[in-house]
């Protein structure tokens, strides 16, 4: 069962749900999550932060780390020193429009895992409704479920064939499509088949970007109607642009996403977890340790 933060959405106002934490990891861990991740060196970070501001490669706009508009590293952060990491699902990220893109961790996902994340600006989104088996949609709710139970509800919605348009045979070109995707994708979905029938794996991920009280607009947009919700155990954010009056328990994007994979790791894949996506971390970690630090030499916190 999910825990019973059903209510978040529908009580923007309210201080938030109740929270059990005995699904929470050790407390220790809890104190500062980021301390224990593998991340490949910042000294990149590092040397950038020291020399300031740098160009954009492609618009020329100078920025700190990376270009928030065109989803690239600055010219004082190459490329090949930041670490990939390799996602076993597609992401989609929506965008609000009103959303600053200077303050979105979205982008952070599309610079560490660039061949599997889209990041798109609302209204501009993709139709979902003929994939409704193979997507889902990252969004607590009365309706949502928990990770592990992703496999056992996409079946469901291919088995009813939920709504209409999607179970009169189009799912076949679906499958087709499934076998010729690049092996390690193959490999990687081998391995979830043993527990899943081909035709209600989980292949596309969606997250909402937006601050909360902006994500009511997109949620209610039609294309996003009757898409398998999943909701993430309760987890703290470290996130320094904390929402005022909202829950600690509201993470950021990229914490949504790596806090997603870890749990989708263990309990679809079946596997041990060791740090694979901890890299998803690498700019949030290191911007919030310099956060931090500034706030504790100023004597703010
Ligand atoms: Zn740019």
């Amino acid at each position: 069962m999910s825990l019973n933060s059903s209510t978040i959405l529908n009580e923007e106002n309210s201080q938030g749900p109740k929270r059990s934490l005995e699904q929470q990891t050790p407390s220790s861990f809890q104190d500062n999550p980021l301390q224990k991740l593998q991340l490949a060196s910042q000294e990149v970070l590092e040397k950038a932060k020291k020399s300031g501001r740098s160009k954009c490669p492609r618009c020329s706009s100078s920025r700190m780390f990376y270009c928030y508009t065109c989803f690239v590293p600055v010219e004082t952060v190459p490329t090949t020193e930041i670490p990939t990491v390799k996602l076993p699902l597609k992401i989609d990220i929506i965008k609000h429009p009103n959303e600053t893109d200077g303050k979105s961790t979205a982008v952070h996902a599309k610079l560490l895992a660039p061949d599997d994340v889209t990041i798109y600006k609302y209204p501009c989104i993709p139709e979902y409704k003929e994939k409704r088996h193979e997507v889902a949609l990252i969004f607590p709710g009365p309706d949502s479920v928990s990770v592990k139970d992703i496999a056992f509800h996409l079946q469901k919605y291919s088995r009813k064939g939920v709504g209409d348009t999607y179970d009169d045979g189009s799912k076949e070109p679906f499958l087709k499509k499934a076998r010729v995707e690049p092996t390690e994708e193959k490999d990687i979905n081998e391995c979830i088949s043993n527990s899943m029938n081909e035709s209600t794996k989980l292949k596309k991920i969606i997250f909402i970007d937006s601050t909360w009280n902006q994500t009511n607009k997109i949620i209610t947009d039609e294309r996003l109607q009757g898409l398998l919700q999943i909701e993430l155990k309760t987890r703290k954010t470290c996130f320094w642009r904390h929402q005022k009056g909202k829950p600690d328990t509201y993470l950021s994007t990229i914490e949504a996403i790596y806090y997603f994979f870890v749990d989708y790791h263990q309990e679809i894949l079946k596997e041990n977890y060791k740090g694979q996506y901890d890299n998803l971390l690498f700019f949030f970690s290191f911007m919030y340790t310099l956060i931090k630090n500034a706030k504790c030499g100023t004597g703010k916190e």
